[in-house]
């Protein structure tokens, strides 16, 4: 399968050189207005984070699995979708979609060890199935999971029952690859929410959405990828980008340059999670 996941099909793609024009035409900041993600259905924000997450200070690599497994949820997901971290301020968290993929997301992981940066991934089923032991090594690497659905299907027409049916599967593929780590996200193929937000939330997954996205489907070669991010970055942002789905080459130059230019500039690296 050689779908990208662009997350905002209604928007067109084309470049724009000033950063006002990105964002008046959705091209790289994918909120609405409200300040929810695109197509993400109307709805109170969740109540006070749980503090279930683990702060993302930990550098990755020397989480064990009881640190990984660690205490249960202090509160039930929400169906409102996260997309920012816990503390705001000069934070950002980093998310990765649609790997696992044997070479990006290897190299990926490898990037994110030097710098010692822990992130999000959002798996697609069949790519878990097609590359357990990618998936272990995410999980070695103290990073955390989200469910990304089984096929990357267009879930925004899907009846409630069919959701939950893909949700589960996805889990489940994912469980038998790193038996007992949690999947404490999910976000739906192509920022396309429909119902899955509530059916996500019924299983014990945070949706999790996103503020910055920026293009590296493209791809647009990683020095536009790097300008893309540092310019588009915002206080306690959650980053979209990929390691699966196609070429992400340019995508793990980009992060390798990102991370040491963002700490320069006094950001730091931290998980999403939901806040008052
Ligand atoms: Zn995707």
């Amino acid at each position: 399968m050689t779908g990208f996941c662009h997350h905002n099909r209604t928007t067109p793609h084309h470049r724009a050189p000033h950063r006002a024009d990105r964002a008046d035409k959705g091209y790289a900041v994918t909120i609405n207005a409200s300040g929810r993600p695109a197509g993400h259905p109307s709805g109170m924000r969740g109540p006070v984070p749980s503090g279930a997450l683990p702060a993302g200070a930990a550098p990755a690599g020397v989480l064990t699995a009881e640190t990984v497994l660690g205490p249960a949820p202090a509160s039930p997901a929400t169906a409102t979708a996260v997309d920012s971290t816990a503390g705001g301020g000069r934070s950002v968290a980093l998310t990765f979609d649609d790997g696992p993929a044997p070479e990006d997301t290897r190299a990926l992981l490898a990037v994110l060890r030097r710098h010692q940066v822990r992130a999000v991934f959002c798996l697609w089923g069949d790519h878990v199935e097609a590359h357990p032991e990618v998936v272990r090594e995410i999980v070695r690497d103290g990073h955390e999971l989200a469910g990304h659905s089984m096929h990357h299907d267009d879930m925004s027409d899907w009846e409630p029952e069919r959701i939950r049916a893909d949700l589960r599967q996805t889990n489940a593929v994912i469980a038998q690859v790193v038996p007992g780590v949690p999947v404490p996200w999910f976000r739906a193929p192509y920022g396309n929410w429909g119902r899955t937000p509530e059916v996500a939330a019924a299983l014990g997954m945070q949706p999790l959405g996103w503020r910055l996205a920026v293009g590296d489907w493209e791809p647009p070669g990683t020095d536009e990828l790097v300008r893309r991010v540092m310019e588009g970055v915002t206080p306690g942002a959650v980053v979209l980008l990929h390691d699966g789905g196609g070429d992400r080459s340019q995508t793990v130059a980009a992060v390798d340059r990102i991370i040491p230019e963002l700490r320069a500039d006094g950001w730091h690296f931290d998980q999403p999670a939901r806040r008052a």
